[in-house]
């Protein structure tokens, strides 16, 4: 967590000028570079593609042409070995003499281990067939054919050319009803025994020569055409249908007399399911390329805006942090500080840099209250201190100390987890000066109050010092008369004497009380026995009760214990509330002026006081307002006196209240006692 980022970094509106525009090109780029990434992985994929393609096409290619020569050759070898055994035959014929069975016995030998050959005719020398051994079916045949008149000039000129060059010599492929045939025409040598040799003829079926020739492995992928040179198609094998046109090659069977062209084509077609399955592939790859990459552009998306809802809520909580007039402070677990508002750099009169990234001891601490916030950061620490309020000392830079009130709260980071403490620091001197000013104005009226009752009962006081003082004048006008008498014993007139001091005394300590009751001094609190309080103000308790001839009567317990307290105050709340208490019984009957004060232990070490009168009672619609400052019934009243009582006795942690009875009311305070045994006398 850098907070001190947001504390001391660029302003919000900053991020939003020039370093948008080069986010925008970076943002641009960011998606031009993988857009083009893409483009070019598809090109090299559909070029790998394409080559691999062309490749394998050209294998094929390769073994089309090389199946096909090979193929070729077969023919030709077959062809030109079946021409060779004729022509040995031939010459067998010729110059051996063979008889008619034996010239038939080899003709049949040769048709049938001939297998392309449809038959083989012996012609004598005016080419008239003499014996034909042809085959239909798988039997044997020798029904003579019956060439056309151009068959038989082709004929003559075929076996004229074979005489001519000595070798067998092929006719074009012609068409008969039993299909496309050729035609191998071999001269027979002169030999002795013919003036005129003839010749032999072997005709081929041009199917024939492809079923025999061309190997089933070969047959089985391939369309084989055998056709003329006139593109004539003269023989087809096509056991698996006929060739596609992807894969093909042709090549010329160059024969002795005429040419043929063997073409075979593939019924192999591309590899045309590799292809589609790597095209499906590479079309499926796209697609999700594609998706991902508009999965990554919308989760980018998302974070730019989140990253801009957090840029604006970072403005908006500097700003907030800039405007309050509460100083706050972050600190880390270490206690650095990592972040501190104008606020408070005001208030302790520290630049932030001066403070930010700082450990304790802090510039702003004032020596003599070290030990008090280091205890305060070992109870962070430990976890002990919650959002409780911290009222403590700082210092300014120069020198100036200042209350502050601090508040903690633990800072948290988006896990949950604990990162520091952020404090809320607000400078209380106003607010204590206001306090201090509230706690004069109180004294003073508490002083006020004091005098007013002083006043009430001051002429009552003229009445309690008229008795010592004529006790007095009566005493030293006796001990004036024994004296001129001369008669008198000198212990009598020191008696008399006596007397008169004790009544001046008493006098004193009358005029004493009072002066102690109306001096002003600062509060301080005392240890106070308070059976001793109340018999000290007794006198003038007592001087206001018998103007109005109200008899007042103490009870006391024994074992009460002693209070905190300043004792003027006391005396001011016994004073006020025995003073009310007469006040109510001024109308009441003689027997009915009771006035009853009674201490006694309430148990939990709480001290209970009693002020009970049988007047007039509380009003009832008095009960609420009783206790509110300038609230009275009384013509001459202030209306102050149960206001004061009650802040005194809080002041001292205790409690003031009243309780109604049938006749009168009773004052009751209740205030804690403390253990401490010092008394004030
Ligand atoms: P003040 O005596 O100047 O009126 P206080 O605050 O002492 O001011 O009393 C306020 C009012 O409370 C009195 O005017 C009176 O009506 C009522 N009061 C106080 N003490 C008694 C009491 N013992 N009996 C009946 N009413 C009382």
């Amino acid at each position: 967590m850098d907070e001190s980022g947001i504390g001391n970094g660029a302003d919000g509106r900053g991020l939003r000028g020039p370093g948008r525009l080069s986010e925008r090109l970076s943002g641009r780029l960011r998606w031009w570079l993988p857009a083009l990434i893409f483009v070019l992985l598809l090109a090299a994929a559909l070029s790998l593609l394409s080559l691999s393609t062309t490749h394998e096409s050209s294998q094929a290619q390769e073994q089309l042409i090389t199946d096909t020569l090979w193929v070729k050759q077969t023919i030709q070898f077959q062809l030109d070995r079946s021409a060779e055994t004729l022509q040995v035959l031939a010459h067998d014929i010729e110059s051996r003499s063979l008889d008619a069975a034996a010239v038939r016995g080899r003709l049949e030998w040769f048709v049938r281990n001939t297998k392309e050959a449809v038959r083989v005719v012996y012609l004598d020398s005016a080419h008239v067939p003499i014996l034909s051994i042809g085959r239909e079916g798988n039997e044997l045949s020798t029904a003579m054919p019956r060439p056309s008149a151009a068959e038989l000039d082709t004929m003559v000129v075929a076996i004229d050319q074979a005489r001519g060059r000595g070798k067998p010599i092929y006719g074009s492929p012609y068409v008969s009803d039993a299909g496309a045939m050729l035609a191998v025409h071999i001269a027979t040598p002169a030999g002795q025994k013919a003036a005129a040799p003839g010749s032999v003829i072997c005709v081929y079926a041009m199917s024939r020569i492809l079923d025999e020739n061309v190997p089933w492995w070969f047959a089985q992928d391939h369309e084989i055409v055998l056709s003329d040179l006139e593109e004539k198609v003269r023989g087809v094998r096509a056991v698996s249908g006929p060739g596609r046109g992807v894969y093909t090659h042709q090549t010329v069977l160059e024969l002795d007399g005429t040419s043929l062209v063997l073409k075979s084509n593939s019924i192999r077609g591309a590899p045309s399911w590799i292809l589609g399955a790597l095209r499906g592939g590479i079309a499926v790859l796209t697609a999700m390329l594609l998706l991902s990459l508009f999965a990554l552009w919308r989760d980018v998306k998302r974070r730019v805006h989140a990253e801009d809802m957090l840029r604006e809520e970072a403005a908006f909580r500097k700003a907030m942090g800039d405007s309050v007039v509460t100083g706050l402070r972050a600190r880390d677990m270490t206690g650095r500080v990592t972040y501190v508002n104008p606020a408070f750099c005001k208030m302790v009169d520290y630049a932030a840099d001066e403070l930010v990234g700082k450990l304790p001891p802090m510039a702003y601490w004032a020596p003599e209250y070290a030990h008090e916030y280091e205890e305060r950061m070992a109870q962070i620490r430990a976890g002990n201190v919650t959002a409780t309020a911290f009222e403590t000392v700082f210092q300014r830079r120069s020198g100036q100390r200042f209350p502050v009130m601090i508040y903690d709260a633990p800072l948290l980071d988006s896990q949950g987890g604990q990162t520091g403490w952020m404090s809320s620091i607000v400078d209380v001197s106003e607010q204590k000066q206001a306090e201090e000013h509230m706690r004069m104005q109180q004294e003073r009226l508490q002083d006020i109050t004091r005098l007013t009752t002083m006043g009430e009962i001051a002429s009552s006081l003229a009445h309690e010092l008229n008795q010592p003082l004529a006790a007095i004048t009566s005493y030293l006008t006796g001990s004036v008369n024994m004296l001129r008498n001369g008669a008198a014993p000198l212990a009598e007139i020191e008696r008399t004497l006596e007397k008169a001091n004790q009544q001046a005394n008493r006098a004193g300590q009358v005029i004493r009380r009072v002066h102690d009751y109306v001096r002003k001094q600062e509060p301080q609190r005392v240890a106070v026995a308070m059976r001793e309080l109340l018999q000290d103000c007794l006198p003038l308790i007592e001087l206001q009760a018998r103007n109005t001839g109200v008899r007042v009567t103490t009870a006391s317990a024994d074992d009460l214990p002693t209070v905190m307290a300043d004792p003027v105050l006391l005396q001011q709340v016994l004073l006020n509330l025995t003073r009310n208490g007469i006040e109510a019984m001024a109308e009441a009957d003689r027997e009915h002026k009771r006035l009853e004060i009674s201490l006694r232990n309430e148990g939990a070490d709480m001290l209970r006081i009693d002020v009970r009168d049988y007047g007039t009672g509380v009003l009832a619609e008095a009960h609420e307002k009783l206790f509110s400052p300038f609230f009275t019934t009384k013509t001459e009243g202030m209306g102050m006196g149960l206001s004061i009582c009650r802040s005194i006795v809080e002041v001292h942690g205790g409690r003031l209240w009243f309780e109604s009875f049938a006749r009168g009311t009773a004052f009751c305070v209740s205030l804690p006692g403390c253990s401490n045994d010092t008394h004030r006398r």
